[in-house]
């Protein structure tokens, strides 16, 4: 460690894996730590087990938490980062957990707290594929749909930093049932659940389709890759599955980029490891539907860059 540099701790609580890293000031992590948690206990108990968790980590990689000026975490849900707390989490039973207060006590370091998706889009704008924008719409493709935004240069986050749901913008009028208790948001068409859900159905109804000999017929063996593979192959019911994500998520993407003109729109999260197969339909149909696109800016979207490390190095970025 270079002498006199702080370094930071920053936690990406998934919706089944705790990861959490030591992280210096150039976004680099040293050293990481991923476990799964039992999610049939309470979430004081795993936020307190976290806690151990890094005072072990500290102990074993023979740090001083005197070098540490920070832990910072990142949460999926509705995040009252000026509290600490997470108030509600639709795929987590994490409401009315006080993460800060709770990784304070157990580990006796300062901590901030904010909502995954947002955590993750200000690791991009410092440190990956959006440190050279001004203005950024990062979505994140994982169990749901989370929303970040860099606004003139800053995060922002609405309101006790609750704001940029937007993986629960209404995407289809009554359309299905979300988790967050309204009909039709996006994130009920464009998350990996979504499409693992719309590849299994699309199988029923087609017998012949080769995504059954992708998955050995075991359905249980898809995946959020399973229907970009197969569709790259030429089979008609998985274009068709991949198509009718394209639509949905290029919809969802027209109406950020019609309402915040970004300079580039970043996905991270599982689906987004697809690559081009994901980002050269999309940047097609964005071209030609968004609003004004005869005389436009071109609004283009991309992968994030930091991969899998964007949840643990975007928390250390809430610690000054
Ligand atoms: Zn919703």
């Amino acid at each position: 460690m270079p002498n006199n540099e702080k370094l930071k701790i920053g936690v990406d609580i998934g919706g089944t894996n705790l990861k959490f890293g030591i992280v210096n000031r150039e976004g680099k992590i040293l050293a990481k730590c991923s476990y799964k948690f039992d999610k049939t206990i309470s979430s004081t108990e795993v936020v307190k087990g976290l806690g151990i968790e890094i005072n072990k980590f500290l102990v074993t990689n023979k740090i001083d938490k005197k070098d540490i000026s920070g832990i910072g975490i990142g949460c999926p849900g509705s995040i009252d980062s000026t509290k600490g707390i997470c108030d509600y989490s639709n795929n987590l039973k994490f409401n009315n957990a006080p993460l800060v207060d709770l990784i304070e006590k157990t580990t006796g370091l300062k901590a901030k707290a904010a909502n995954d998706a947002n955590v993750a889009c200000l690791g991009e704008a410092r440190f990956g594929s959006g440190k050279n924008y001004q203005n950024i719409v990062f979505l994140t493709l994982g169990t749901g749909v989370g929303g970040g935004l860099v606004l003139n240069g800053k995060i922002y986050e609405g309101k006790d930093g609750k704001g940029a749901e937007l993986g629960h913008s209404i995407i289809e009028l009554n359309g299905r049932k979300c988790t967050c208790g309204r009909r039709g948001c996006l994130e009920t068409y464009a998350s990996a659940t979504a499409l693992i859900k719309d590849t299994k159905e699309a199988m029923k109804k087609h017998p012949e389709s080769h995504l059954w000999n992708y998955v050995e017929n075991d359905i249980d063996k898809v995946g959020a890759k399973t229907a970009f593979s197969v569709a790259s192959e030429g089979d008609k019911t998985a274009i068709e599955v991949v198509n009718n994500f394209i639509y949905y998520l290029g919809e969802g993407i027209l109406n950020f980029i019609n309402i915040f003109k970004p300079d580039i729109v970043l996905l991270g999260g599982g689906v987004s490891y697809q690559g081009d197969s994901l980002i050269n339909p999309l940047n097609e149909y964005i071209k030609k539907a968004h609003y004004g696109f005869g005389d436009s800016p071109k609004v283009s979207v991309a992968v994030a860059s930091l991969g899998n490390d964007a949840g643990i190095i975007g928390a250390s970025c809430l610690i000054d």
